[in-house]
């Protein structure tokens, strides 16, 4: 995978539009609740203020009405927020589109809420050719948005002078590609989660990969039912059992191995006050509901983490948020934070588990993208990037 990376480019006193992902949560009165994604951003636009040049950022903000622009979908507050990280003002400028504002080499403005302009999300052209005018440098450092072409992620990298991918996108794509590119064996896969159904595509590519696929949560309870268990009143997709099972094959056909649950944690209910029961997985009752792996079942899974190579973390392996439930996942975070292997992790639950258990720093790349880092996993060329490979070479 080739794509030009910003930081072999020159910028000195070039137009630069970098296509960021800002779109931080917000509480009602549009405060930012969490910042990570303005904080992430940062180094490519640092790079570029550093160095001389004139720059423009955009991003999308929740889902606005393309053609509107309501009191809930503006920058504003993150232009506020970028101002502080930055120590120095950033305008913000709405309308702009057509031009008509000018930026001076070594300062930075916020372009409003991309997905406000008419013909964003459907790629238009025109509305691509516009923007590509504005800039010398088109720089895309959304990877969260890398699965969608639209005209800020997409259109504009065919238009622009030249485009390449930001520190954070380089960043993704080259821990992305050394986890899945001859990457250090064993690799062990950790799937996690509620459902199947949303993970079905990732399951089945990777169990073409990797050499262990460690699966947790609502999938776990699938890939009991699939093996003949009962698991009482838990959540599964009975009407996946066949898929789950054809995962078990492909796994078993190569020699690999889907290690399954031996014991779990079960309570009635899922709740803060739920009491919760350790239990070998054969007596699992009619009522029970699996909530988490039991501590025989954690110790196994933290013994294949210490002698892996290389992990790819997406999924909870129980309802970590109750500290009940949360034993087996924060059992997995530990032999992940202390292990040798590079581990890779991605997904809005793994995140915040990461965050819960403290181990941010001993995890090999996190991802910022949820759906983007899914289907980079599943091996889907994501039409961003591919824009990017398809302006290498001029
Ligand atoms: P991610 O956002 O990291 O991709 P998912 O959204 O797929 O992860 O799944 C996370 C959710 O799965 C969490 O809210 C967690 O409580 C839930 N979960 C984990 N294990 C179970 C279980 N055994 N039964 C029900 N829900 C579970
Ligand atoms: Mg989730």
């Amino acid at each position: 995978m080739q794509v030009k990376k910003l930081a072999d480019l020159n910028v000195a006193g070039k137009r630069v539009f970098i296509r960021a992902d800002l779109n931080v949560p917000q509480d009602e009165a549009g405060n930012i609740v969490e910042d990570t994604r303005v904080r992430a951003s940062l180094p490519s636009i640092k790079y570029c203020l550093d160095n001389g040049a004139a720059v423009m950022v955009t991003s999308h903000l929740g889902r606005p009405t393309e053609g509107e622009c309501r009191a809930e979908d503006t920058l504003a507050p993150i232009a506020v927020r970028l101002g502080e990280l930055l120590h120095k003002p950033v305008r913000l400028i709405r309308d702009w589109v057509e031009g008509g504002f000018e930026v001076k080499p070594g300062e930075v403005v916020l372009l409003e809420n991309c997905r406000c302009n008419k013909g964003e999300k459907k790629d238009n052209d025109e509305l691509a050719k516009k923007m590509a005018a504005l800039c010398d440098i088109y720089v895309n450092d959304a990877f969260g948005t890398a699965h969608r072409a639209e005209a800020t992620t997409h259109g504009i990298a065919r238009f622009a002078p030249v485009a390449c991918a930001g520190m954070l996108m380089g960043a993704e794509i080259d821990a992305l590609t050394k986890a899945t590119e001859n990457p250090a064996r064993p690799l062990v896969a950790i799937v996690g989660g509620a459902k199947v159904s949303s993970k079905l595509t990732i399951l089945k590519t990777l169990a073409q990969k990797v050499d262990q696929l460690i699966v947790g949560g609502g999938i776990a309870n699938t890939f009991l039912l699939a093996s003949g268990h009962r698991i009482g009143d838990s959540l599964a997709e009975p009407e996946l059992v066949k898929e789950a099972q054809a995962v078990m094959d492909i796994m078993k056909a190569r020699d690999a191995d889907v290690p399954l649950p031996v014991d779990v944690v079960v309570a009635d209910e899922v709740s803060a006050l739920a009491r919760a029961n350790r239990i070998p997985v054969e007596e699992v009752g009619p009522h029970d509901r699996i909530l988490d792996v039991g501590p025989k079942t954690s110790a196994k899974l933290a013994d294949i983490i210490a002698h892996a190579g290389t992990i790819v973390w997406n999924g909870p392996v129980g309802v970590f948020e109750h500290n009940q439930f949360a034993g087996g996942t924060k059992m997995m975070a530990s032999a992940i934070a202390h292990s040798d292997a590079f581990c890779i992790a991605g997904g809005g639950d793994t995140l915040a588990a990461i965050a819960k258990f403290h181990i941010a720093q001993d995890v090999g790349y996190i991802s910022t993208g949820g759906g983007a880092f899914l289907e980079f996993l599943e091996g889907k060329t994501l039409p961003a990037i591919a824009a990017l490979e398809a302006r290498f070479n001029d």
